[in-house]
C-alpha cells in the first residue's frame, strides 16, 4: 500500500491539470451515510421523498422528512480531513477543481472555491412556481412545506430529485473539466448513478490516468482505475499529502 500510495502522489506532483471527483462516501467520515449499502440512508428512508411529482401533491408527506435528514442532520455535519486535503490541494494548485455530486456544502466549508454541484446543493431553495431562488438561511424551516418569499408556492430544495434533469452549467462544465483533465482523482462514490458516472469515463477517454479511493471496489476499480488505494478518503488523503508537501 506505501508504494501506491507513493506512486499516487508522484501522479499528483507531475500533474498539469488534476481534477478530483467525489460522490456521497467522502462525507461518511463526517458522519454523513451513503444513500446505499449497509447503514445506507435508503434503508431507513423511502427513496420516494425524493419523487418530484410527490413531492408537488404530496409535500406535507414528503417534506418533514426531507427537512430532518437534508437540513436538520447533514447541516451539523462538518469537513473532515479528506475535504480539507482537497481545499488545501486546491488553493497550491495541485488541483483545479472538485466536480461533486454531494450536496452538502463540505467542500466549500473546508475551504474549495472551485467546486461544480453535479446534483445541485441544499444551500438554497427554488420555487416550483416563479422560479425564484430563496437562500436557507432567509427561510425558518419548520414542518410544513416552505413557500415562496416572493409568491407564496412551494419552495423545493435546490438539488435534483429523481426525475429532474442536471443543472446547468455544472453539468456541461464537469464534461469540459474532465476531458482536459491529465490526472482525474475519484474519491468515495459506487459509480451506479448515471450520469454522473459518465464523467470519469470521459476523463480516461481523453487519456487522464484514473486514481481511485474507496473503501469498497466500485464501478470504476476494474474498467478504469489506474491505481486503486483501497481504504478510507480521511485517512488515504492525508497521507499522499504528507509524501507531496515533502515533494513541494
Ligand atoms: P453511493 O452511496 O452510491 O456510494 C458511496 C461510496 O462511498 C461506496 O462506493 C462506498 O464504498 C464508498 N465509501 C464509504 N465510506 C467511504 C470512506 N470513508 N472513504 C472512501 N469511500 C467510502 O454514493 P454516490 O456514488 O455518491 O451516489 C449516491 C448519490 O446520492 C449521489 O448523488 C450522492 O451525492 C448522493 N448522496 C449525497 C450525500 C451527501 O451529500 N453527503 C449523502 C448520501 C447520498
Amino acid at each position: 500500500m506505501k508504494e501506491i500510495i507513493h506512486k499516487a502522489a508522484e501522479i499528483f506532483h507531475q500533474a498539469n491539470y488534476a481534477i478530483a471527483f467525489t460522490g456521497a462516501g467522502i462525507s461518511v467520515e463526517s458522519g454523513i451515510p451513503p444513500f446505499r449499502g449497509e447503514g445506507g440512508l435508503w434503508s431507513d428512508y423511502d427513496p420516494m421523498i425524493l419523487d418530484l411529482s410527490r413531492y408537488h401533491y404530496a409535500s406535507h408527506e414528503s417534506w418533514p422528512v426531507i427537512k430532518r435528514l437534508f437540513f436538520d442532520f447533514f447541516g451539523s455535519a462538518k469537513p473532515n480531513s479528506a475535504h480539507q486535503v482537497l481545499a488545501g490541494w486546491e488553493s497550491k494548485g495541485i488541483i483545479k477543481t472538485v466536480i461533486t455530486q454531494n450536496i452538502d456544502n463540505l467542500h466549500q466549508e473546508a475551504g474549495s472555491k472551485n467546486v461544480l454541484e453535479y446534483h445541485g446543493n441544499s444551500r438554497q431553495f427554488v420555487c416550483m412556481s416563479c422560479g425564484k431562488i430563496t437562500p436557507v438561511n432567509a427561510l425558518k424551516l419548520k414542518n410544513t412545506p416552505p413557500t415562496c418569499p416572493f409568491c407564496g408556492k412551494l419552495l423545493k430544495p435546490d438539488f435534483i430529485f429523481f426525475g429532474e434533469s442536471i443543472p446547468e452549467p455544472a453539468g456541461s462544465r464537469s464534461i469540459e473539466e474532465a476531458i482536459q483533465a491529465d490526472v482525474f482523482l475519484v474519491v468515495g462514490t459506487s459509480g451506479e448513478i448515471i450520469p454522473a458516472s459518465y464523467i470519469p469515463y470521459e476523463a480516461k477517454k481523453n487519456g487522464a490516468k484514473i486514481i481511485e479511493i474507496n473503501t469498497e471496489e466500485s464501478q470504476f476499480t476494474h474498467s478504469i482505475s489506474d491505481i486503486f488505494l483501497q481504504g478510507k478518503a480521511g485517512e488515504i488523503l492525508p497521507e499522499i499529502n504528507h509524501i507531496l508537501n515533502q515533494k513541494l
